[in-house]
């Protein structure tokens, strides 16, 4: 991508459209990806989120959901929706080909695309999705920015998107995932390769120091993007604060 479009990216103008669902993808059991036609106007940041409204059913009412695709994808735009109250089981009934109303891109929990710095990501269940998308971009356009996602679900079979950063893991060297499973029955634990337990202090200090041991010491100072349960994102408050990173290279966003 030119330095003309990366300028231009970085002024994205919210707009609100009616989106034709294209495809619904099962992710987990309880996870699904909806897939929309992208408006040829529409662009934004990676980690930037729309406002899902149904007038019709629910008036002004509306709820946030990231974009989980890249920008860099020109077809189509992805919302990855976990089951849950009111609009989503709404959500969960629709068929491809309803029109959803659309408002957006907002938000400021984004891959900075003025740096070319590297990136933590902490991530837990559905909170991976605006990781995603930065994944997903960096990816595409072969950024020389090293990404460390540090990844909690209950179970494997809760993992949202295993194959395709399994994928991205082999095709990719600047990425590096470990996952973390807080719900894998005893009997399983001889097999998992990854860890256990939920993200928390020790697990967030030996991964950063690890990681940062092998980016090597020419590096710009990382950021830190952390997307989950609130216990998730003070704790990548404090340990990163300890290890002595400054407060605005540390963000987050919160779902609930
Ligand atoms: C910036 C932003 C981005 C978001 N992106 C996504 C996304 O990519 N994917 C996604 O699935 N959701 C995302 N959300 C959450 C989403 O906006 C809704 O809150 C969620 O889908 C639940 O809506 P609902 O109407 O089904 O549940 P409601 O009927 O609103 O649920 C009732 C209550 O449960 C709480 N709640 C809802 N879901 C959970 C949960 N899983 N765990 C704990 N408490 C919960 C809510 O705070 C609410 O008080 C995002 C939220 C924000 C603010």
């Amino acid at each position: 991508m030119s330095e003309t479009e990366i300028k231009k990216r970085k002024r994205v103008k919210s707009m609100k459209w009616e989106a034709e669902l294209i495809e619904i993808i099962e992710e987990t059991p309880d996870v699904r990806t909806f897939r929309f036609d992208k408006p040829k106007d529409f662009d934004f940041i990676p980690g930037q989120f729309v406002m899902v409204f149904f007038p019709d059913v629910f008036g002004r009412k509306n709820r946030a959901y990231s974009i989980a695709s890249s920008p860099t994808n020109p077809d189509y735009l992805d919302l990855t929706i976990k089951l849950y109250g009111l609009f989503t089981h709404h959500m969960f009934s629709l068929h491809e080909g309803s029109i959803w109303h659309l408002r957006g891109p907002y938000g400021k929990f984004v891959l900075d695309l003025d740096r070319n710095n590297d990136i933590l990501l902490l991530g837990a269940g559905v909170g991976v999705t605006p990781l995603m998308s930065m994944i997903r971009y960096s990816t595409d356009l072969k950024l020389d920015r090293k990404f460390l996602l540090l990844y909690s679900n209950k179970r494997p079979k809760d993992i949202i998107y295993h194959e395709e950063l399994m994928q991205i893991e082999r095709a990719n060297p600047n990425v590096k995932i470990i996952y973390t499973l807080t719900r894998l029955k005893e009997h399983l634990k001889v097999t998992w390769p990854g860890l256990t337990g939920r993200i928390d202090a020790d697990m967030v200090r030996e991964a950063v120091l690890e990681w940062q041991k092998d980016l090597g010491d020419n590096r710009e100072r990382p950021t830190s993007l952390a997307c989950g349960p609130i216990p998730m994102l003070e704790t990548q408050e404090k340990v990163l604060l300890e290890l002595g990173w400054p407060k605005e290279d540390i963000l987050y966003e919160k779902f609930w």
